[in-house]
């Protein structure tokens, strides 16, 4: 074929452009965004080089840290969660490391697969779907397999609505094996539900802004211990983009990034942290707590079952089993489409058996009340008799 023969591409002929629908959005990320950080963000851009968007990163990555509680610097890339996940695993491991990978449900599984794609050597400690990682059964297996290089822990697995006792998982891991990596995925928890990275002897951190920030996706936040950047300085896997040494050196050079970041995500995250502070961290795990609660009671309240075991009930997002004789996806559309209300379907093997709905980052009780009140009345509607 010659370059003759090649057609032109014609315009294409696409959809109008509609306006972004009002919907009460409640997935576990993206949340909604509130009003004075949407404002925020629409502001002209500014040189990522100059000192503007230095001062906005010299008040953001120390309340970062203290949101992480910790000392070690919060790096921040252009990135979703699964960013950070693959991030975590490139910067401390090398080729045929073994590392112990404890699963909940899907993002402990895409955590592990990400390991596996760089050639770990991967052993995985699986529990059913809605249960934690048991910390007894845990210790017991770590005996089994050691040794081991790291251990990949999810805090607040998403799919499911399950949230890991870390602190207790970390101190059996450190007991079994003082110097192992440990690697949490704090995606959908950090900055909602309570996380101390140095008081827990946490290795790396990461979290992404679209779950608990209140600012649209695009951000990955990730901090790593002293163990952590030592082992990075002798890890072998293969990285640039994610590169541990050079956003640090660019951080610590002149308050920036080794490539352009999402600025007006940043002028969104500034007055985030800067709402998080004036609500205070401990508030902000109260409401979340309230909110956990009141969801799930109000579930059982009509008739509904949790997939959690409620020990370990997610207080970012509760994943809700779909009544016999009921289709989620019709559910869902009916709910979108007549209420403006938007759930989360189940994801891999639950996917149509459960649906979920978010309650983190920005939310007021109207918008759980008119969500609950929206699946009472649909679900009656498609003929569940709870
Ligand atoms: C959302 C999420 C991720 C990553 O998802 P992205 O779609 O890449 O942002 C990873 N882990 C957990 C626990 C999550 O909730």
């Amino acid at each position: 074929m010659t370059i003759q023969d090649r057609k032109a591409i014609p315009i294409p002929q696409v959809e109008e452009r509609l306006p972004i629908p009002k919907q009460n959005l409640r997935v576990p990320g993206p949340t909604p965004i509130p009003p004075e950080i949407m404002e925020a963000q629409a502001a002209q851009m500014i040189n990522h080089r100059g000192p503007e968007f230095s001062a906005i990163m010299k008040r953001v990555t120390p309340r970062l840290q203290y949101f992480f509680q910790t000392t070690a610097p919060v790096l921040t890339y252009p990135a979703s969660g699964t960013g950070g996940q693959e991030c975590a695993v490139v910067n401390v491991f090398s080729p045929g490391d073994h590392v112990v990978s404890v699963i909940i449900g899907n993002f402990g599984t895409r955590l592990a697969k990400i390991a596996e794609a760089y050639g770990l050597n991967v052993t995985k400690i699986e529990f059913p779907w809605g249960q934690a990682a048991d910390p007894d059964v845990v210790a017991n297996r770590l005996q089994q397999i050691a040794p081991y290089r790291g251990v990949l822990l999810t805090h607040n697995e998403t799919s499911t609505g399950v949230t890991n006792d870390i602190q207790s998982l970390a101190t059996v891991v450190r007991n079994d094996n003082p110097d192992a990596l440990i690697v949490v995925d704090a995606v959908s928890s950090l900055g909602s539900l309570p996380l101390e990275m140095d008081p827990w002897d946490l290795d790396v951190v990461f979290t992404g802004s679209q779950k608990g920030w209140m600012i649209p996706p695009g951000i990955m936040m990730i901090a790593a211990s002293e163990r952590a950047w030592a082992a990075h300085k002798q890890s072998k896997l293969p990285r640039f983009y994610f590169d541990w040494s050079s956003a640090r050196k660019q951080l610590e050079a002149s308050w920036q990034h080794p490539t352009t970041p999402p600025v007006s995500l940043f002028y969104g995250l500034d007055v985030a942290l800067e709402m998080m502070l004036k609500e205070g961290r401990a508030n902000i795990f109260a409401h979340h707590a309230q909110a956990g609660e009141y969801v799930r009671n109000r579930v059982k309240a009509l008739g509904l079952k949790l997939l959690a075991d409620p020990r370990y009930a997610s207080n970012t997002v509760t994943a809700i089993l779909t009544p016999e004789g009921i289709e989620t996806k019709a559910l869902l559309t009916k709910l979108r489409k007549e209420d403006n209300i938007v759930l989360a379907d189940g994801q891999d093997h639950m996917k149509g058996k459960i649906f979920r709905i978010g309650h983190l980052g920005y939310f007021t009780q109207e918008d759980l009340d008119e969500a609950l009140n929206a699946v009472e009345h649909r679900l009656h509607e498609l003929g569940f008799q709870g």
